[in-house]
């Protein structure tokens, strides 16, 4: 279960619409909770590192970068709970490409951008095996949890 508040929706749907017609990229920055609950403090943009040609339907998110982002949590006393990306022009499902390069623990948010405009917005999870992702359900966090 991933919390997000409808903010941090606005900003991730706000990102894809941006850099369409490419994929846009982010880390979601929160708490594993005791109850196996993530919840989301804040979005992290990324810049999508792919070269021009593939990231129409690729994102890359380099290791400087994730540990700029690490660094960036820790500092506000955060994790790494998930990333974010969009899917220009096809639904809100995890390809195959991004199974090969998801993890376990982390949720995993893809928000649809049909011709400019941002549409569904999941979140997903993977099986343990890493076999598959599964639906992750989404609820809505607390506009003014503390920080
Ligand atoms: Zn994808």
């Amino acid at each position: 279960m991933l919390a997000l508040t409808d903010e941090q929706a606005a900003a991730i749907r706000a990102h894809g619409e941006a850099d369409y017609p490419y994929e846009c990229c982010g880390l979601l920055l929160g708490v594993f909770e005791d109850d196996g609950r993530k919840t989301t403090r804040e979005v992290f943009p990324i810049s999508n590192a792919r070269e021009e040609s593939a990231k129409r339907n690729r994102f890359l998110i380099t290791p400087s970068e994730l540990m700029r982002g690490e660094r960036y949590a820790r500092s506000k006393g955060l994790d790494v709970i998930g990333f974010y990306h969009s899917h220009p022009d096809h639904p809100a499902v995890p390809s195959s490409y991004d199974l090969e390069h998801a993890l376990p623990v982390y949720s995993y948010i893809i928000v649809s951008v049909i011709q400019g405009r941002a549409g569904e917005l999941l979140a997903w999870e993977m099986e343990a095996d890493r076999s598959r992702f599964n639906p992750e359900l989404l609820v809505k966090g607390e506009e003014n949890a503390c920080r």
